[in-house]
């Protein structure tokens, strides 16, 4: 098993190859083509299983084949972290890959970009840089939630959404922060409806389907299962 078996497009091979993954892992093995296909995923995968990877090469194809960004400012994929540190290298690895798309965007319009958000730091470089353009946003919740705010950025037009350590963003502790991002999502992905009884799960699919959501997460307490079942608003995600 190789990675050119995964449908990868030749820009993605080439920074595969630069990055010098030999052959994906596991989950990278399963993730990847049920990504570009479109699915919902609810995958399994500790830290060193190579899950960042899993999400952000076929996050970036499918922008990649997406229509150019608009002007103004949507983010069409958040990757939401639940620390600075995460936040920090899982944008580092998009941007390390981004490279290597960039040869092949530039005909079919600007660059894709990407931007990080989180708090610790003052917030208005992070303002600044947004201004620039942004497709793939990596934030912490709440400093995201204060740079919506303040205008920075709408997820108004957002298509896909990663929930990175989901185990720990799906924690209560988080519950109301995450509650108000995914509020901002178009169609129908409200957590509080999600995190109401069984019935108020809108299983319609009139404004379904709008977003592709994936968690990854190195354990899925009892707890976390729930909330990760209703956040999948009643369908069912690919479990790998
Ligand atoms: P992660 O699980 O995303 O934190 O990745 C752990 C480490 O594995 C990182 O240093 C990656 O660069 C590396 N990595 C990711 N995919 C592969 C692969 N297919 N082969 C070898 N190393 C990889």
């Amino acid at each position: 098993s190789s990675f050119d078996q995964l449908g990868l497009n030749p820009s993605l091979t080439r920074a595969v190859e630069a990055e010098l993954w030999l052959k994906p892992t596991e989950i990278q093995r399963r993730a990847i083509p049920a990504l570009l296909d479109g699915a919902d995923v609810w995958a399994e995968a500790p830290t060193g299983s190579g899950k960042t990877a899993a999400f952000a090469l076929p996050l970036l194809q499918r922008l990649m084949e997406a229509e150019p960004r608009r002007p103004g400012r949507f983010a069409a994929a958040v990757v939401l972290s639940p620390t600075r540190e995460l936040a920090v290298q899982t944008s580092g690895v998009i941007r390390s890959l981004l490279t290597y798309t960039h040869a092949d965007t530039a005909a079919t319009g600007p660059n894709l970009r990407s931007s990080v958000l989180h708090g610790g730091v003052s917030i208005n470089p992070q303002l600044r840089d947004l201004t620039r353009g942004v497709d793939v946003l990596v934030a912490t919740p709440g400093r995201l939630l204060d740079v919506v705010e303040q205008n920075g950025i709408s997820l108004a037009e957002t298509r896909m959404l990663v929930l990175d350590e989901a185990d720990k963003l799906l924690n209560p502790a988080f519950a109301a922060e995450l509650d108000a991002v995914l509020e901002l999502l178009p169609g129908d992905f409200n957590l509080n409806t999600a995190l109401g009884s069984d019935d108020d799960v809108d299983d319609s699919g009139a404004e379904d389907g709008l977003i592709q959501a994936c968690l990854f997460s190195a354990t899925f307490p009892y707890k976390t299962r729930a909330a990760a079942a209703r956040l999948f608003r009643g369908r069912s995600p690919l479990r790998i």
